[in-house]
């Protein structure tokens, strides 16, 4: 689950880290009320799910109170990256004097938090990392100790050798982030930048904050931070469906009954040169609704020419599923060709049902994939 800067920075705040103040605004009058509650010189900050603002024009220094109303109203509304601004923070301008940047994510492979810190922060942080990767000190924390102090001084001292003052300040900040991180279960925690002012004083003046959403039930208060608006709207649909359900960019669209096996049909439809438009897992039941709102959301995809039905009869029973999707594609506008494959327990009889309809039947995974991707070409 992706959140704001303004929530990621009040969670950054509550860990000790060194947060500048700032309040949210879904209006321009709002937004110069608290420009004037502040005190000017302030940034004006477009709160979007997506990085870049600044290089998009979202993020403006403004030196009076009409600039605050001049650039409120450019960034609110504003589209960054196909995000609609809806509100913006306001937030005092830092006299910034150097840019860091600090990060940390969970690696895979190590199974460990992986702690990646720059004295090349800034907006151009993803270019420093292609095109000078030595630029970037990496640190796997051992999560028996967390980030013990001579760690985190160590760290400080690579990124400002010579400096103790400054590196003492990133080594706390990297400490107080590390425990942020744990606490908040988080996936994804970035700083960038951390500033020092001209007088030494070090600021979090960005921050960037993924939730795992396994670890949703362990923090009940996260369902507030969910911004409903911002969400995908047809990833926002399949979780109110409870489908598993992740948008991809293709035009076949896949349906399947379990999660290994969404991701064998995926990798088959790959391997036979087609592309597909979604991960999609229904679950184990066959419960048509849940077979209707899962074709509805996948048939609001304009890109999706084919679908393809891989299901595997267990417990769910393939006659039950068959009668759930000719009721699902009974209900609902088909605009594409649908390729059913069903296999296992009394698929037999899901044949039979399904010989009535338009559905294109298919005997193996091979030919569902085959079948699915020559329709999908054949109407692009
Ligand atoms: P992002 O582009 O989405 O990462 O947004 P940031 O919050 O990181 O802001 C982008 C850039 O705007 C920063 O790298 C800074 O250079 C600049 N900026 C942000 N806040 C301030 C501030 O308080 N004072 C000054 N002078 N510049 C700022
Ligand atoms: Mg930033």
């Amino acid at each position: 689950m992706n959140i704001h800067e303004y929530q990621g920075r009040e969670i950054l705040r509550r860990h000790g880290l060194p947060v500048p103040p700032g309040q949210v605004a879904d209006s321009v009058d709002r937004a110069v009320a608290v420009a004037k509650e502040l005190g000017v010189p302030v940034m004006v900050k477009a709160q979007v799910l997506t990085g870049g603002r600044g290089k998009a024009g979202g993020v403006k220094f403004c030196a009076t109170i009409e600039d605050v109303r001049t650039h409120a109203k450019a960034i609110l509304g504003m589209e960054i990256k196909g995000h609609t601004v809806r509100k913006v923070l306001v937030t005092p301008a830092a006299d910034i004097a150097a840019e860091f940047y600090l990060g940390m994510l969970v690696d895979r492979r190590s199974g460990r938090v992986l702690v990646m810190a720059s004295a090349e922060g800034g907006v151009e942080i993803e270019q420093v990392a292609r095109e000078k990767p030595e630029a970037i000190v990496r640190y796997e924390v051992d999560p028996r100790y967390g980030l013990l102090d001579h760690q985190a001084l160590g760290l400080g001292l690579r990124l400002c050798a010579g400096d103790l003052k400054k590196a003492r300040q990133l080594g706390a900040a990297l400490q107080k982030l590390y425990a942020a991180f744990v606490a908040a279960d988080a996936s994804l925690a970035e700083i960038n930048p951390f500033i020092f002012t001209p007088a030494g004083e070090g600021l979090a003046i960005d921050a960037k904050v993924n939730l795992d959403d396994n670890a949703l039930f362990r923090h009940a208060d996260y369902e507030e931070l969910r911004d409903r608006e911002a969400e995908d709207p047809a990833e926002r649909a399949a979780r109110e469906a409870d489908l598993s359900f992740v948008k991809l960019h293709g035009d076949v669209g896949c349906l399947v009954n379990g999660a290994g096996l969404a991701m064998a049909t995926m990798d088959l439809v790959k391997y036979y040169g087609g592309q597909p438009a979604n991960f999609l897992d229904i679950g184990g039941s066959s419960n048509p609704e849940k077979v209707v709102n899962a074709l509805r959301i996948i048939l609001a995809d304009r890109e999706v020419k084919a679908i393809l039905f891989n299901i595997f009869g267990g417990i769910t029973r393939c006659d039950d599923v068959a009668r759930g999707i000719i009721q699902a594609t009974n209900q609902l506008d088909i605009r594409v060709p649908i390729v059913v494959r069903l296999t296992g327990t009394n698929e037999d009889q899901a044949r039979q049902l399904l010989a009535k309809t338009q559905l294109v039947p298919a005997a193996t995974m091979d030919e569902a994939v085959q079948k699915a991707i020559s329709l999908a070409a054949a109407a692009a």
